[in-house]
C-alpha cells in the first residue's frame, strides 16, 4: 500500500495486486462523474473528488450456486469485490442470520407482515461484521500492515476481533465517551485502541490524517472505503434469498454515515440485474435519532443540502453528525417513496423495550432507533399496513446497558420468604 492514498492516481500505475485478488470487481468507479481508476487503496475521484465506489463485470450468477455456498456472506462472494477462493482464509464468517418472522411485533403495530433481519448475531454482535470481513480481505490483498479505523464503537469492535484471527496488527480510534462495554469489546481484542478527547467526526479527521501519513496503514472505513462499503450488500443479499428470492414492499434501515443503507438499496438492484429476483417496486425508509439526524432533517426540508450537527443522543452508534452518503441516502428515499424519520431518545428507549417484549431481542440503540422510527411511520400514514415490511436490527442490546437500566430492573427486592413474594403481587 502507498502512502498518503487519498485519491487515486490519475495515469494508469499498477499497484500490483495479484491476478483474482478482487473476483469479479474490475475497477473503482467515481459516483458523482464515473471516472474509473484500478482498484487499489483508493477512495476519492481525482477529477472530482466524489466518492469511488467498486465496479464489476459479473458472470452468470444462479440461485443454485448461491445456495450451495456456505451459511455465510462469502456464499456471495461472486459479488464481492473479495478472491474467489475467500472462505478458505484467516477471515470472520458473519452473515447469514436470522430473519425472523416477527408476528407479536406486527400485531403490536398492526403490521399485516414484518420480518426482522437480526445482525446481533455476527462474531461481535452488530452487522459491521459483514463490512469488516470485506474490508480485511482487501487490506490483506493490498499487504496493509496495520488495520485501522475510526469507530462509533461497532466497528472498532469487529476490526480488533478480525484482525486478531487474522494475526494482523489492529489499532482502533474509537470517541473518548463512548460506551463502556464498547470499549471493553475493543479493548479485548487489541492492545491499541485508542479513546479520542472529541465525537466521531473529529475521530474521523484524525484518521484521514493519520492514514494520508502512514504508510501501509488500510482504515477500513476511510482508505478502503469502497471494499469495506460492499459487505453491507449482502444484508440485502440475505433477506432477498430467505425472503424465497423476492424483494420485500419496505424495508427500514438505521443511518450513521448512510453507507449501510445505500448498498441494500445497491444490493436490490443488482439482484434485479442478475435476474436473481423479479424486478418489483420498494420502498426504503432511514431511521435516525432526533439528537443526530442531519439526514432526518434535510429529508423534511425538501433540500439536498445536509447540516453537519453536534451529536447528542444515546444512539451513539448512528452518532455521525457530517454522514459521508447522507446526500445519497435522501437521493434513495425519495427514488423509492420511501422516508427519514428520526425519533427522542425516548422513543429509542421504548423501541428497546417493544422489541425485547414483543420478539425475545435485545437490542442496542440503533435498533431501538429503528423500531421507533418503524413505529412513527406507521402511525404518520407513511409505512403501509397491508404491505411487507423489513426492519433491520443491526446490533446487540448487551453493547448499550446504560441506555435502558432507568427503564427496566427488578419489579421487587425482597426477603427469601413466601410470604415476602406474595406481598409483591406478582402471582
Ligand atoms: C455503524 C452502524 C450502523 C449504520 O452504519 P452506516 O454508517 O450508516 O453504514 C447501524 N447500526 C449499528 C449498530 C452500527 O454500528
Ligand atoms: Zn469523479
Amino acid at each position: 500500500m502507498s502512502a498518503a492514498v487519498t485519491e487515486a492516481p490519475t495515469s494508469s500505475e499498477k499497484t500490483g495486486p495479484r491476478e483474482g485478488a478482487f473476483g469479479n470487481a474490475v475497477a473503482l468507479a467515481c459516483r458523482e462523474c464515473g471516472h474509473r481508476v484500478d482498484l487499489g487503496p483508493f477512495y476519492a475521484c481525482p477529477e472530482c473528488f466524489g466518492p469511488l465506489e467498486i465496479a464489476y463485470e459479473f458472470p452468470t450468477v444462479t440461485r443454485e450456486e448461491i445456495e450451495a455456498g456456505p451459511r455465510n456472506i462469502w456464499r456471495y462472494k461472486a459479488l464481492l469485490p473479495v478472491p474467489t477462493d475467500i472462505e478458505t482464509s484467516p477471515n470472520t464468517e458473519p452473515g447469514f442470520t436470522r430473519l425472523l418472522d416477527a408476528r407479536n411485533l406486527a400485531t403490536e403495530l398492526g403490521l399485516a407482515k414484518l420480518w426482522v433481519k437480526d445482525d446481533s448475531t455476527n462474531p461481535t454482535n452488530s452487522f459491521k461484521d459483514r463490512v469488516v470481513a470485506c474490508a480485511l480481505s482487501a487490506a490483506r490483498e493490498l499487504d496493509a500492515k496495520v488495520f485501522a479505523c475510526p469507530s462509533t464503537g461497532n466497528l472498532a469492535n469487529a476490526v480488533a476481533a478480525a484482525g486478531a484471527r487474522a494475526g494482523i496488527k489492529t489499532v482502533v480510534f474509537i470517541p473518548s465517551n463512548l460506551e463502556h462495554p464498547k470499549q471493553v469489546n475493543s479493548a479485548i481484542f487489541t492492545e491499541s485502541l485508542v479513546a479520542v478527547d472529541g465525537n466521531y467526526d473529529d475521530v474521523n479527521k484524525l484518521a484521514s490524517e493519520i492514514a494520508g501519513e502512514e504508510e501501509g496503514w488500510a482504515f477500513v472505513n476511510v482508505n478502503v472505503r469502497p471494499y469495506y462499503a460492499e459487505g453491507s450488500k449482502t444484508l440485502g443479499y440475505e433477506i432477498a434469498e430467505q425472503l424465497g428470492w423476492r424483494l420485500p414492499d419496505q424495508i427500514v434501515i438505521p443511518v450513521a454515515s448512510g453507507s449501510q443503507l445505500t448498498k441494500v438499496d445497491k444490493a436490490f438492484r443488482e439482484l434485479i440485474e442478475l435476474g436473481l429476483v423479479e424486478e418489483k417496486p420498494y420502498k426504503i425508509f432511514g431511521a435516525q435519532a432526533e439528537g443526530c439526524g442531519p439526514v432526518a432533517t434535510a429529508f423534511k426540508a425538501g433540500t439536498d443540502a445536509i447540516r453537519p450537527v453536534k451529536p447528542d443522543t444515546i444512539a451513539k452508534s448512528l452518532a455521525i453528525g457530517n454522514p459521508a452518503d447522507g446526500i445519497y441516502v435522501l437521493d434513495i428515499a425519495r427514488r423509492t417513496g420511501g422516508a427519514v424519520e428520526e425519533v427522542t431518545d425516548d422513543e429509542v428507549r421504548a423501541g428497546i423495550v417493544l422489541l425485547a417484549r414483543t420478539e425475545g431481542i435485545f437490542t442496542e440503540t440503533a435498533g431501538g432507533t429503528t423500531l421507533a422510527v418503524t413505529k412513527k411511520l406507521v402511525e404518520n400514514g407513511q409505512l403501509d399496513p397491508e404491505l411487507e415490511t423489513v426492519v433491520i436490527n443491526t446490533g446487540h442490546g448487551l453493547k448499550t446497558l446504560d441506555a435502558i437500566s432507568g427503564q427496566v430492573g427488578a419489579a421487587a427486592t425482597i426477603a427469601p420468604t413466601y410470604d415476602a413474594f406474595k406481598a409483591t403481587g406478582i402471582a
